[in-house]
């Protein structure tokens, strides 16, 4: 059986609330509003995947799914210097891909399942991994097919977790909750249905705060107290 790696989110009030950091063998899901930190706790994980294990690190390579053109590699050098490490180093073990449509996002998959086979990966980002769904499946009556293939790339997703021994980072959006309760004003709910609520084994609340500061929560996580943690967002990646 392989044993699960525990990857440093950069804060350490985070990684406690997670019980060490994100983990290897599973999704991590983080889901909340525009600016809530999602990408940037990507882009911190793509160095802190890298550091050795004695950092909290994973001590492997990093591959990024951008379906929303978010990822910036001149976000990635603050970062790197921040941690210590080289950030041209740090920059060519992140193998990074585009993908254009729910097809073109499930076959960079199958690509990057080969290279992790002769490769030590250690993280598989996707950012995010619902918008083009919502894109491609956006007429009426397109929700069941919809809800098919995003099951059918979530379970991809869960099995280059196991197979890879890789933690699997996925970011999600919020919509409109209109069950959501006549006591809670603008209720928000993570897209994706019973469908991404299955495939997540840990799922964050991420919300905005003061400033830089983010706060995020935990949703859903059989293993893990409820409870939240206080970030910050800065050039240099998530931190306390
Ligand atoms: P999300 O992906 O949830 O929409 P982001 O991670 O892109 O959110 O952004 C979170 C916050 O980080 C935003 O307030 C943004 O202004 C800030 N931010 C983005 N890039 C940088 C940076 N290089 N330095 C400091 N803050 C940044
Ligand atoms: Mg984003």
């Amino acid at each position: 059986r392989k044993s699960v790696v525990r990857i440093t989110t950069g804060s350490q009030a985070l990684d406690e609330l997670l019980g060490g950091g994100i983990e290897t063998l599973c999704i991590t899901e983080a889901f909340g509003e525009f600016r809530s930190g999602k990408t940037q706790l990507a882009h911190t994980l793509c160095v802190s995947t890298q550091l050795p294990i004695h950092m909290h690190g994973g001590n492997g390579k990093v591959a990024y799914i951008d379906t929303e053109g978010t990822f910036r590699p001149e976000r990635i050098v603050p970062i790197a210097e921040r941690f210590g490490m080289d950030a041209n180093a740090v920059l060519d073990n992140i193998i990074y891909a585009r993908a254009y449509t729910y097809e073109h996002q499930y076959n960079l998959l199958l690509g990057l399942a080969a290279k992790m086979a002769e490769e030590p990966f250690r993280l598989l980002i996707v950012d995010s991994v619902i918008a083009l769904f919502r894109v491609d499946f956006s007429g009426r009556g397109e929700l069941a097919e919809r809800q098919q293939k995003l099951a059918q790339m979530l379970s991809r997703l869960t099995k280059i977790a196991e197979e890879f021994n890789v933690a699997v980072y996925i970011t999600n959006q919020v919509i409109a909750d209109p069950g959501g309760g006549m006591f809670i004003s603008d209720p928000k709910k993570p897209a994706g249905g019973h469908v991404l609520a299955h495939a997540a084994t840990i799922r964050l609340m991420l919300r905005k705060g003061k400033g830089e500061q983010r706060v995020c929560k935990i949703f859903d996580a059989p293993n893990l107290p409820e409870g939240e943690a206080v970030f910050q967002v800065t050039s240099g990646g998530i931190m306390d």
